[in-house]
């Protein structure tokens, strides 16, 4: 190669980067998203056991162990599932959006409150990436049922990624001492932007 030709191909490289730069600096003024920008929240549900109670549990029931008293299901797992959700997004707690003072979501499923939590941070622009939730209590053992309960929560997330664990205390506390279930979940959201509408 010439060094006449050596210098038109630098050239022409030059050339092609000041193009891929200058539209990416075009997208960033229009304001496409070049990043997404992921948000985390924390929530966590506890619930004691009430005999007589049925027992909802992951969004599946579970006939043969003892219910939890609450104003909704008591699905601890979702619960604390949606509270992540509203953490991550600033959007309140669960509290706020279903609590005692809204009649209409007493006895509410976990399903139901996860679909309108769901329904609340989608209006908001808001979409979700994962959530984890471990579930941390004597009973029910989940180990045999970790990919129906999985399912059934993703369902009502309308298929967002779930993970699902599940954990004792070793005898100590609440849970430990077999008087409750509790869970602790958490989300990762990203602002969803008009470019991915
Ligand atoms: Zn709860």
């Amino acid at each position: 190669m010439s060094k006449e030709q050596s210098k038109a191909t630098k050239n022409c490289f030059i050339t092609q980067k000041y193009q891929q730069i200058s539209s990416a600096i075009k997208s960033l003024k229009e304001g496409k998203r070049v990043n997404k920008e992921f948000l985390t929240g924390v929530g966590v549900d506890t619930h004691a056991f009430e005999v007589g109670r049925e027992l909802w549990l992951c969004c599946i029931n579970w006939p043969d162990e003892i219910g939890v008293a609450g104003h909704s299901d008591g699905d601890v797992a979702a619960h604390a599932i949606c509270d992540s959700l509203f953490a991550a997004t600033g959007l309140g707690d669960l509290g706020s959006n279903f609590g005692v003072d809204r009649p209409e979501y007493a006895g509410a499923s976990g399903a139901k409150l996860l679909s309108e939590t769901l329904s609340i941070i989608t209006k908001a622009g808001f979409a979700i990436s994962n959530v984890s939730v471990q579930i941390i209590g004597n009973r029910p053992k989940l180990a045999g049922r970790r990919q129906e309960a999985i399912a059934a929560l993703s369902a009502a997330l309308n298929g967002a990624p779930v993970s699902l664990l599940a954990t004792t205390t070793d005898g100590l506390g609440l849970t430990g001492e077999g008087k409750g279930i509790a869970a602790i979940a958490s989300a990762l959201v990203f602002k969803v932007s008009s470019n991915d509408r």
